[in-house]
């Protein structure tokens, strides 16, 4: 039978490679931040990067880094053959195969975050922005599409479990009144 990679080796490796390119999960979550702050008063970092990490366990997720960390790393050492070398190295603007592979990685998380991931692709915040604007010899090209996948998974989680959240405290409040009242009758 054939040996399976253990889960939690592509995990770590996954979260070794967005280190190892300059990227910190805690910049992650300040996306995340930016993006649900304006729907939840109160909302705190903390609960962002906890969102952010919890999308990091996703396998999809981690299998589109680990893909998209190796293309930039090859073409940044020139070692793609060409012409994907230099469509990779130059960040060609008609390659899409970058913002394919990180879309492919949010459909999991549903509506909001695709549509958070095309703000993103638009916008380009934070950590993004960094990646994107070419600063010497450093290749991007996936890695910007991919933390924009991964903040706008975990923008779309934390909504849903905010929600989620709320109408058990409301379904509690609602088992201790009928309790009250039945103690009345
Ligand atoms: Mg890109």
């Amino acid at each position: 039978m054939k040996q399976h990679v253990d889960s939690r080796e592509i995990y770590k490796t996954a979260r070794n490679l967005l280190k190892e390119r300059g990227v910190e999960l805690k910049d992650i979550a300040e996306i995340v931040y930016e993006m649900q702050s304006p729907y939840e008063s109160g909302l705190k970092l903390e609960k962002c990067l906890g969102s952010v990490e919890a999308v990091l366990e996703k396998r999809e997720m981690q299998h589109a880094l680990l893909v998209g960390i190796e293309l930039d790393k090859l073409a940044e050492k020139g070692l793609l053959s060409e012409p994907l070398q230099s469509i990779v190295a130059d960040d060609e603007s008609l390659f899409g195969v970058d913002e394919t592979i990180a879309i492919g990685a949010v459909f999991g998380y549903g509506s909001i975050a695709v549509t958070t991931y095309g703000h993103l692709d638009k916008a380009k915040i934070g950590i993004i922005k960094q990646l994107d604007s070419k600063a010497g010899s450093a290749v991007h090209t996936f890695l910007d599409d991919l933390v924009a996948s991964i903040a706008a998974n975990a923008s779309s989680r934390l909504a849903h479990h905010i929600r989620d959240e709320a109408e058990e405290e409301e379904h509690k409040r609602m088992l201790v009144a009928d309790v009250h009242d039945e103690g009345r009758s």
